[in-house]
């Protein structure tokens, strides 16, 4: 493995925008607006903890109004900085853009290790970050509404929202003003596994274009293919076990902070996850391969590479060893711009972040419309559908009794027939609708020009389109 320095994550993002710019024709001076950052805001606030002031070092980056609100997770993490929150907010722009999700890009970070704090103390600060960025309206409803990332999950975004309705009390929209919360407060069914969801739903859409696939030197299915995942938090755990026990992968390896479990026939994502909570890391998992240098592990044999941790995994150092003829990126940016090109060279196929892992603000944008709605997806048509599903039902015996035909609907069939669709069916529906149509416009773009060799430049292109098309409109 070499050790090269690499450009940081902001200038990687901007590295694949100019790559993917250079096919779109903008009038002068556009495509600059559209890449640069609009602003970021620091803050340094303090908090008394265990008898002291700590001091936290808190970010949002906005990196485009052309739609408003703009959109994009809080992280919390010990190494954010204003470079990854400005790649981060970049690539929500595209993101969105590119899934048609009626948002700006943004996003958010807190410098803080949070496995380091009680639940109490996580509270204070998170409370205190949201109500800094609330009085700035870089929280609300109708211009910057967060959503969880790296290191925050519902129970930080239910603080959140909690917060801005204090500061709010007479704004009835005020639970639309951060998304991914739990359910009691005023969240959606399927959100928490709606990025991984998203995963699988894009390679199964891949797998439907056997053209693409074969780009990729594979063929047939998602079933048996043998599938690495590095990080097996939010995104990584559901992305794994869904593919796992609904489309028959096989996950032969699980990367991790403290190293990476390795077996060919197959790792259970619930089993490891479990003993991860009870034990720290993976080490010490029982009956399989237990490598300690995860990061080797990436380089291993496999059909389909899941980086679904953190950043620059995937560099000028590893790329070349690289065996995963298929990377999905559920992560945000686990490839660097000079991997891409090396890796692309070898023939790699990468289905790129900014469609890969569109499963969250997806998902986000659906919960954010339940909550200025404020009511429940479903809850209108449910018995409604079920209703006119029994009328045919009832017909159809009806008539078989009169004509003496003997059909019997088989009472599986009936049961699904019957069943009208709730908040979970709706939310699957949707995201599915969307993984597929945004990978064949994508595909569509990859196939049909001579001069785009790539999915992530097709994505790009295409994003790129849209969000000029919205500066245009504005008459920008
Ligand atoms: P998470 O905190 O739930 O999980 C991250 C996992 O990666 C953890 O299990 C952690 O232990 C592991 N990890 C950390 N450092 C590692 C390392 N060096 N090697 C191996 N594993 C390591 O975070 P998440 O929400 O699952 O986010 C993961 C990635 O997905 C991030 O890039 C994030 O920006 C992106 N993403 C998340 C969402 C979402 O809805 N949560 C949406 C879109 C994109």
């Amino acid at each position: 493995m070499l050790d090269v320095k690499e450009p940081g994550f902001r200038e990687n993002v901007d590295l694949m925008f100019h790559r993917a710019v250079a096919h779109v024709d903008l009038p002068p001076g556009l495509a600059e607006k559209i890449q640069i950052c609009n602003s970021t805001y620091t803050v340094r606030f303090g908090v008394r903890l265990r008898g002291k002031i700590e001091t936290f070092v808190g970010y949002r980056s906005v990196h485009s109004e052309h739609m408003e609100p703009v959109k994009g997770g809080i992280r919390f993490a010990p190494e954010v900085n204003q470079n990854e929150v400005e790649a981060l907010a970049a690539l929500m722009t595209y993101k969105c853009a590119l899934v048609e999700t009626p948002f700006g890009g943004s996003k958010g970070g807190l410098c803080i290790d949070p496995r380091k704090y009680e639940e109490h103390e996580l509270e204070q600060i998170t409370r205190r970050f949201a109500y800094e960025l609330a009085k700035r309206d870089l929280i609300h409803p109708a211009q910057n509404v967060p959503a969880p990332d790296m290191g925050t999950g519902e129970r930080e975004m239910a603080w959140i929202a909690d917060q801005y309705a204090r500061m709010n009390t007479t704004d009835i929209n005020a639970r639309a003003c951060v998304t991914g919360k739990p359910l009691n407060s005023g969240g959606i069914k399927g959100r928490v596994e709606a990025t991984g969801r998203g995963v699988q739903y894009a390679l199964r859409e891949f797998f439907r274009h056997p053209d693409d696939v074969k780009k990729a030197g594979l063929s047939g299915s998602l079933a048996g293919k043998r599938v690495i995942v590095q990080g097996l938090g939010n995104v990584g755990f559901h992305a794994a076990k869904f593919l796992r026990e609904e489309d028959d992968a096989i996950i032969t390896a699980v990367i991790e902070r403290d190293g990476a479990l390795v077996s060919k026939d197959g790792l259970d994502p619930d089993a490891v996850r479990e003993w991860i909570g009870q034990n720290g890391g993976v080490k010490g998992f029982p009956g399989v391969d237990y490598v300690e240098n995860g990061q080797s592990v990436l380089e291993m044999d496999c059909d389909i590479l899941i980086p679904a941790a953190l950043e620059g995994v995937i560099n000028i150092n590893n790329a070349g060893d690289i065996k995963a003829p298929l990377i999905i990126e559920a992560a945000n940016g686990p490839i660097t711009a000079n991997a891409d090109e090396i890796l692309r060279e070898k023939g790699v196929v990468i289905i790129p972040d900014l469609y890969a892992n569109a499963g969250g603000v997806t998902v986000s944008y659906f919960e954010w419309v339940k909550n200025l709605s404020h009511i429940r997806f479903g809850r209108m048509q449910r018995r409604n559908e079920e209703a006119h599903a029994l009328l045919l039902v009832k017909e159809l015996e009806r008539l078989s009794a009169d004509k003496g035909l003997g059909w019997e609907l088989k009472p599986d069939f009936k049961r699904r027939y019957l069943q009208g669709a709730d908040e979970l069916q709706l939310v699957r529906s949707g995201l599915d609708d969307t993984m597929r149509k945004a990978y064949q416009d994508i595909s569509e773009t990859w196939n049909s020009r001579s001069d785009v060799h790539d999915l992530r430049t097709a994505a790009f292109i295409l994003a790129i389109e849209r969000v000029a098309a919205s500066y245009r409109a504005k008459g920008l």
